[in-house]
């Protein structure tokens, strides 16, 4: 599902303030897997997430999802690329606070080409999925925390994507709604998705889904473990 062949992303390339954010990255993540992202803040796990997302280009080096070369995408191609194949899930839950729950998740199928019906139907089904459905008709500013990271995680899945990246998902909930959170990526697991998720939060730790922990220090990855849930 996804090749990493020896990327490298320089910040202000060509400046004196160049900065190294990822060297000689090399990952392979078979379709279905569910791949942990560890390491401190700094070390590079959210530039590497936004280079599969195809928001950024590498400096050099490879990047395929799905056998589409994301490294060398244009623009345009790379928000059809996005909308078709990848759900990102931010600690930010970046939703417009004004409008309903249902209304949020339903806003990335506005231009997708599907009849109103469908979008309904695509809406209902990513709500009742991230356990949200019943709050469709609230506006978001009245949710809590938790309520909030369930409408984006919602939002996230309304196009039914293939592959889906977290990055720090749990830095703002606590312990019940994290735990809430886990079990949701547990479910999609289960339904095949590929999912990495940039963590440094302990409960990651150990889960029984997680097929590989991939650490990161200094823009290398230092290590790749197979995790509790590998079938390899
Ligand atoms: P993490 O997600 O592990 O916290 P990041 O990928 O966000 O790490 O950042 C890796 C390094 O790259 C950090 O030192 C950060 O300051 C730097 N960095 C990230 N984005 C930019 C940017 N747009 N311009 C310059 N440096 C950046």
């Amino acid at each position: 599902m996804i090749e990493i062949k020896d990327v490298y992303k320089t910040y202000n390339e060509g400046t004196p303030e160049a900065f190294d954010a990822l060297k000689a990255i090399d990952l392979h993540v078979n379709k279905g897997e569910s791949v942990v992202l560890s390491g401190v803040s700094g070390s590079g796990k959210s530039t590497l997430l936004s280079l599969i997302a195809g928001l950024d280009k590498p400096s050099s080096g490879k990047i395929t999802v799905d056998n589409e070369l994301i490294s060398k995408l244009p623009d345009m191609h790379a928000s059809a690329y996005r909308a078709k194949t990848v759900g990102v899930i931010f600690q930010h839950f970046n939703l417009l606070e004004a409008l309903s729950v249902e209304e949020n998740v339903m806003a990335p199928l506005i231009h997708s080409g599907y009849d109103l019906v469908k979008i309904r139907e695509m809406t209902e089904k990513s709500m009742s999925l991230a356990s949200i459905l019943h709050k469709k008709n609230a506006e978001v500013k009245a949710l809590s925390g938790g309520e909030k990271q369930r409408c984006a995680i919602a939002r996230a899945l309304v196009h039914e994507p293939k592959l889906i990246l977290c990055d720090e998902p749990t830095a703002n909930l606590d312990r019940a709604n994290s735990l809430k959170f886990i079990e949701i990526l547990h479910a999609l697991h289960d339904m095949g998705k590929t999912i990495i998720v940039a963590t440094h939060d302990p409960l990651f730790e150990g889960l029984s889904f997680v097929n590989k922990v991939v650490h990161m220090e200094d823009g290398n990855i230092v290590n790749k473990e197979q995790g509790v849930g590998s079938s390899e």
